[in-house]
This record gives structure tokens, sequence and C-alpha cells, in this order.
């Protein structure tokens, strides 16, 4: 079983993007593509788990009635999408997450760190999902990058500690479902989504999924809500490196993954625990 997470959050919160704006531009745009996304959904009969950046419900309510109303799971991706590992922040996530809890109705038992920024300066975040009573989270890549990733963590769901962030530890209440990774070229890289979905060839992701399934893995693959509908993304100057990592071939992501619905079979993570 492939698991489906979709980061919904706005064009200005993705970490190489949002410096680059000034806070009179931050104003909210992406709730125009959810329809696209849900219909897209319905097409190829998939439930998704939407990590939302929870301050998009003050200004669009409507966008967490129209996920549930079509049967998809809500997730917590914090208030603001800010990293985990930033001085301080503990304490106000210790709110963030009583907030989300109150304006979606607890309906949420499921985070993904934004930039899957849950590393050893970040550990802290699984006490309090568990205090939180939270079931999963899927925030852990098994390779290295220049903004994340957990090289040695376990490929397959783990019960996850604060003390131990790469594998299983039976004290655990919380389930980590790390993300999608494949070999190429000799190094490990992430295959689950985003960037590397853009840029790589298709086929690369096709055979990462298969080789899971043949070792039931379930792939958790990701994908964010403003790179299925870009053209609701307003014109904006960013470094070249930042521009090529953040909208790489953006255009291409919407085929992309009907190409992958086509083929494989994706749920939320919460119907994953209905079926075991
Ligand atoms: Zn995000």
């Amino acid at each position: 079983m492939n698991l489906l997470g979709i980061d919904f959050e706005d064009w200005y919160h993705p970490q190489l993007v949002e410096p680059f704006v000034p806070d009179a531009k931050k104003i909210p745009t992406m709730f125009k593509g959810l329809d696209k996304i849900l219909e897209l959904l319905r097409k190829y009969d998939i439930k998704a788990t939407f990590f939302l950046v929870g301050e998009l419900l003050s200004s669009n309510p409507e966008i967490l009635d129209k996920i549930l109303a079509d049967q998809h799971e809500i997730g917590f991706h914090t208030m603001k999408h800010t990293r985990l590992d930033v001085p301080n922040f503990k304490p106000i996530f210790k709110e963030e997450i009583k907030e989300f809890n109150k304006i979606t109705s607890g309906k949420s038992i499921g985070f993904r760190a934004p930039t899957f920024s849950i590393n050893e300066k970040s550990s802290w975040v699984i006490d309090e999902l568990a205090d939180n009573n939270y079931k999963y989270d899927s925030s852990i890549i098994p390779a290295k990058t220049n903004l994340y990733g957990i090289p040695k963590a376990e490929k397959s769901p783990y019960k996850i500690t604060s003390e131990n962030l790469d594998k299983n530890d039976e004290k655990g209440s919380l389930i980590e479902f790390p993300l999608l990774v494949t070999k190429f070229l000799g190094k490990t890289i992430p295959a689950a989504g985003g960037f590397y979905l853009r840029s790589l060839p298709l086929k690369i992701i096709k055979n990462a999924i298969k080789s899971y399934e043949r070792n039931e893995i379930p792939s958790s693959f990701y994908i964010h809500s403003w790179e299925l509908t870009p053209e609701f993304i307003p014109k904006i100057k960013l470094p070249i490196k930042n521009r090529f990592i953040t909208f790489h071939k953006i255009e291409k992501t919407f085929s992309k993954m009907e190409n992958l619905f086509n083929e494989f079979d994706f749920t939320s993570f919460n119907s994953y625990f209905k079926k075991i």
C-alpha cells in the first residue's frame, strides 16, 4: 500500500521562497487550486492525507470542510510552516498544536514537519505529538540532502521516540512513516515527491515504489499543493538556486502524478491504520 500526503500550504511558505517575500505580499492564493486537486483525487478514486498549514484556515475555513467532505484525512504541518529546529520554537509549537486541534475539532492524528526538519535539535517534537494523542509522523527521509535527512533511518514504518529517531523503539507510541528513497548512481536519494519527482525520470520513481511493494514496505509519498496548481503562483524574484530547487519542471508535476495514479494505488495514512 502506498501512502499519499499532500502538504497543503501557500506559494510563500516553502523555506527557499519565504525569506524573499515581503509580509505584505503574503496573500493566501493556493486555496483557489483545492478544487482541482480534489477533482484529480476523485478521478482516480484516491484518498489522501492533507497536511495543512494551520494559518490558512483562518482566511479560508472552507478548505477544511472541502477536504473532509471527500473523506480525505487532515494532518498538521504547523501553523505557519516554521522549521522545527529554529531556536526556541518548542513553546510556540506547544501552543500551535493546541490551536490546530481546536480549529480542526481534534481530527488530526498525523504530523509532517515543514522541510522534513525533524533531527537531533528538534527531537522534542515526538514527545509533544505523543502528549497530544497523535498516532503518527511522516517527516523522516532516510537519505541526506542539503536541507534535511537522517541517512541511517529505517525505511519501513517503526515506533519512533525522541531518543531513537532513526530506528524502532518499543517504548514509542507514535508510528513513523519514513518517506520513499531509492539508490541512484550509487547514492541514496529521496524519491518521495517534490524536487525529485519533478527532476528525475518517472521510471526511477516507479522502480522505487515497485521495490518497496516487493518488500511489502508502504511507500510514503508527498506532493505540495502549489506543485499541482502552479497557475496560481504569482511571479516571484528568487536567487537562481532557490528557484531551481523549488520550481524546476513544476509544470510536469500534475501529469507525472496522474501517471503514477494510473499505475499504483495510494491511500491516506489513517486508512492504513484502519487496515492493520
Ligand atoms: Zn511544507
